[in-house]
Formats: C-alpha cells, structure tokens, sequence
C-alpha cells in the first residue's frame, strides 16, 4: 500500500531509515574523516520500545519499507531484538539492515531468525590494505566473513554498497562486480555524496554514473537499463550482457529528488526529510512527554504535508561545489554528519 500521505511535490511518505546509534567503529574518509567526534548522549538515545512505537505510528501512515541504520548499527546491543519487534508490526513488509559487516557473522543467523529480511554490506574495496589506510580498519577479513554469514543465513537479494572515489578505487569496478556474482549478491556503486560529514569532498574525486557505466562497458561490452524497478529506488539498475546485474546511485550527478519518498529517524528520535536538510523534527520531545499515537502521527502528517526538500538538486546547483559543512558547522550541530542521519 503506498502512502496517502503526500508532500508538496506529491511524493508519497514512504521508507524509513531507522538510526539506532551515531557510533561506527570503521572511519570511512568520505563519512569520518577527523579524529575526534562529538557523540549524542545516551540518554537521548531511544529505546527499543520507543523505536518500535514511532515505526508503528509511521507503519500506520503507510510506510512499510524500514532500514535499520546507524553509525554501525550492529554496534547497539540486541539488535535481534528490536528487529523481532518490528517485525511483529504487520504492516511492515520489508525490514532491511545496512551495515559495514564487521559484526555481521556473528548477528547474521539470529537476525535472519528474527524477521529481518534483507541486507545491505558495505565494502569499498577488495583490499585489506587500501580498507586499512582509507577506513582506519584492519578487519577487512570480517567484513568478508559477515558477507559469507550473510549469503548463508538465507537474506533475500544481499547487496554490496561501494562508495566510488577517484584515486582510492575506481580501479575495481570489475573486480567487485565479479566478487558479488561470485556471491549472489548484486553490487551498487555510490557517486561520492559532499554531505555531512564529507569534509574532505572535492568534485574532482568523484567518479559519476557516466564514468562508471563507459568504464564498465569498456570491459564487459555493451550495457542495458533495466526498467520497471520501483520508481521510488535510489539506484538505476543495469545489465551486462550476461545478465549480471549491479545499481548506481547517482546522487551527486544525476539527483533523484523527485521520486524521493524517504525519510530518516536519528537514534536521538530527530526526524529527519531529507538527507541534506539543515534540521528536523523532535519527534523525542512528543515520545517522552506522553504523545498519545494519534498526535505523533498528526505531528509527522503535518511535516510531510509541508515537505519541499530537493537537497541533492539544490546542491548540484550550486556553482563551484565545495563540501557541504568545514569540521566547524559540524561540531556546532553532530546531527548533520552522515554518521548521526543514516547514510
Ligand atoms: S537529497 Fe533529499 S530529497 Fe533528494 S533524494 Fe536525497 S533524501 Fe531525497
């Protein structure tokens, strides 16, 4: 069922993203580049029982796509269980976790056994050195591990997220794409976004959809859209010409604001409307303050009803494009970094 609920530009209020902590324990250049990260306190924190009662108000507005995010979301203890109340939410047809896999093969067989139903792993790259010196981690072997883990515990459609960085991995489009045919799974190459967080962003660094699909078909020969996917999904899926199929986000290029029906819950309970928007909606300060359902759900129709964000359109307006925030603008508020918003 897709949402009644419409924004400004007629856009349905559809997934949500669900951050159930800010902290990772990888440091991607292109998200945690500094050294030092100001953390939201704990006691802001929802609960389990508070995240699944806002998903339930959300769910009852129409949305039944849910992808547990954070930071590192297998970071937050008992993750099983949360995902086991979610999912006792009917309405909720598809509960989806990104993760940088770290974790994963030890979660990977009671998540699935909880209800969750699909998984995102992200993996930049093939090599352990490259992971060392670009992500400040020398657990490139776990990641591959919690891909295995996932590949056995039965998720439907794994995908492998690659964030493309001219200079840092441009050089293996191919070889990921053969390391997830080899693996079932269907990669998606990630244009380098200038949010948050990316402070180190120059456009000069970013490999776009074009390049990546003249690249590829360089080496495989020629390359088919693949059309009648949901038209709400970020990535434009391809084909080469022995069926394997892989997806490009294009969010710094060819932006998709105008399909976009996501929004993002921050695990201190902001509500988010786009990935790019300066603020959002305290939807904690109503949880605790005794909200009955019908209220929060009146308080999100209302912002949803207000909602004109085109954040990746606006920024590929802007002439001479630098990253979006200096470490300053970030420290004076952590929810604009990635790592706080979800991704
Ligand atoms: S920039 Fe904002 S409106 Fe555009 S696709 Fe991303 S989240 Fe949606």
């Amino acid at each position: 069922m897709t949402s009644s609920v419409r924004d400004r530009l007629g856009r349905p209020l559809g997934s949500l993203r669900v951050s159930v902590t800010d902290r990772c324990n990888m440091r991607c250049s292109y998200c945690m580049p500094e050294a030092e990260y100001e953390w939201l306190p704990r006691a802001q924190i929802l609960t389990f029982e508070e995240i699944t009662r806002l998903v339930g108000v959300f769910a009852g507005l129409g949305v039944a796509k849910v992808r547990l995010t954070g930071g590192e979301p297998l970071l937050r203890h008992d993750l099983d269980q949360l995902v086991r109340m979610i999912h006792a939410n009917r309405r909720v047809t598809d509960q989806a976790l990104t993760t940088n896999g770290v974790l994963l093969a030890q979660h990977a067989a009671r998540l699935k056994a909880a209800g969750l139903g699909r998984v995102t792993v992200s993996l930049d790259t093939l090599r352990p050195d490259r992971m060392e010196r670009f992500a400040r981690t020398a657990r490139h072997a776990d990641v591959l591990a919690g891909i295995g883990a996932a590949q056995g515990a039965g998720f439907d459609r794994l995908k492998i997220n690659t964030v493309v960085v001219r200079g840092f991995n441009d050089d293996e489009l191919g070889d990921l794409i053969e390391f997830a045919r080899a693996r079932d799974a269907e990669v998606r190459f990630i244009e380098y976004m200038d949010v948050g967080g990316a402070t180190r962003w120059s456009l000069d660094r970013v490999v776009s959809q074009r390049e990546v699909l003249d690249r590829l078909g360089h080496r495989y020969g020629s390359i088919t859209a693949i059309t009648g996917d949901d038209p709400h999904a970020p990535a434009e899926r391809f084909a080469l010409p022995d069926g394997t199929t892989f997806g490009i986000i294009a969010s710094t290029t060819a932006p998709f604001c105008r399909a976009c029906d996501r929004s993002r819950i921050t695990a201190d309970g902001q509500w988010l409307l786009c990935l790019y928007a300066e603020s959002g909606v305290d939807l904690r300060e109503p949880l605790r303050s005794g909200a009955s359902d019908d209220a929060l759900a009146a308080v999100i129709t209302a912002g949803w009803e207000g909602r004109t964000d085109r954040g990746a359109e606006a920024r590929l307006a802007v002439p001479e494009r630098e990253p979006l925030y200096r470490v300053s603008g970030l420290r004076a508020d952590p929810h604009r970094e990635m790592h706080t918003r979800g991704g």
